[in-house]
């Protein structure tokens, strides 16, 4: 093959864990950026084994797409993310994680206001297309004399110093070690979840354009948003509490916990499954407010397309004032159900 998935992705080493796996029948995901190379991946893969594409947009490794897919084939084949280790995935499912090859030219030149700074201890951080860069950065910064310190990784994350926008758990651990954080990664999607999450400054090195960012203000500004959104929840009494029912994402204890908070504050809740959050379910259903249990970057990014608010299980207790807590809290997933 002679396209991006030769360049990017080893169909051989592919091929080779279908085998090892048993694969007669592939349910293939793949992401909008790698479907140019998805008729010779087919024509490939399907000398050996049966292969079935699906089309359908998903969200990443917490996102296994369709059961009317997936419960007709042996194997899942999900290329772009790398795999959540503590999910139970209904099916074998091979991750063929997408990095980045091209790393461009990275200098002292890029950290030198960290320098300025004073910054001694750096927890470096990068989303998983990036972990080569990251090891490019790191041979720089330790040049430069900073100490780098990666972070362990729970069991939602694969690697150590490893991003999820829904999980920092390698920032966490590192916390109290480090002056700040250096997240490496492109656009501010892991950058703003990172700096939500994580009570030091956050800088994102943008590999698109090689700037380095101090994420906090950007930060407060959204905070301020959701502690405005936050307050208009006080006054609800009808409670949508949605269980996002991808693998991934499915918390049905904690909504069920947050269904009996929403009780004993005297509101109104119900609870709504759901595959596709959408604004007019819930403005059909005349709900004041919406608890969203699936990803925790949807009431967060997407609040602008809802009429009402839309908050993630820590946003909600602080609007029932279920507990108190003096500074924002990012929802984060450790573990799904
Ligand atoms: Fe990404 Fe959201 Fe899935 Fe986490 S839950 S992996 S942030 S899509």
């Amino acid at each position: 093959m002679d396209t991006l998935f030769s360049m990017k992705l080893q169909t051989e080493t592919i091929i080779e864990k279908l085998r090892k796996i048993g694969a007669r029948k592939v349910m293939i995901q793949v992401p909008d950026g790698l479907k140019p190379g998805v008729f010779d991946l087919f024509n490939t893969l399907s000398k050996e084994f049966g292969i079935v594409i699906s089309s359908d947009p998903f969200f990443g490794a917490c996102d296994v797409g369709d059961s009317v897919l997936y419960n007709d084939v042996d194997c899942i084949l999900q290329l772009g993310h790398s795999e959540i280790p503590n999910i139970k995935y209904p099916k074998p499912v091979v991750f063929v994680e997408y990095k980045e090859e091209k790393i461009p030219e990275i200098n002292e030149s890029h950290f030198q206001d960290l320098m300025d700074r004073g910054v001694q201890k750096i927890g470096l951080l990068f989303s998983i297309q990036y972990v080569e860069a990251a090891d490019r950065v790191k041979a720089v910064l330790v040049k430069m004399g900073f100490d780098v310190l990666i972070g362990k990784n729970d069991g939602r994350l694969k690697y150590p110093g490893q991003v999820l926008g829904c999980n920092y758990s390698t920032g966490h651990s590192i916390l109290k070690d480090v002056d700040c954080f250096l997240l490496v990664s492109t656009g501010m999607f892991h950058g703003l979840g990172a700096q939500l999450a994580l009570q030091k400054d956050v800088y994102l090195f943008d590999l698109n354009d090689l700037t380095l960012r101090n994420l906090a203000p950007e930060a407060d500004r959204v905070i301020r948003k959701r502690y405005a959104w936050i307050e208009r929840a006080m006054n609800s009494r009808k409670i949508c509490i949605v269980i996002d029912t991808k693998i991934g994402q499915k918390r049905e204890r904690l909504a069920k916990a947050l269904e009996e908070q929403a009780r004993k504050a005297d509101l109104e809740p119900i609870l709504i499954y759901s595959n596709n959050a959408s604004p007019t379910d819930y403005e059909n259903m005349r709900c004041d407010a919406v608890v969203f249990t699936g990803c925790p970057r949807v009431p967060i990014d997407d609040q602008e397309r809802y009429s009402m608010p839309v908050l993630t299980a820590p946003e909600f207790r602080a609007a029932i004032k279920a507990v108190r807590n003096n500074r924002y809290v990012m929802d984060e997933i450790v573990s799904t159900d």
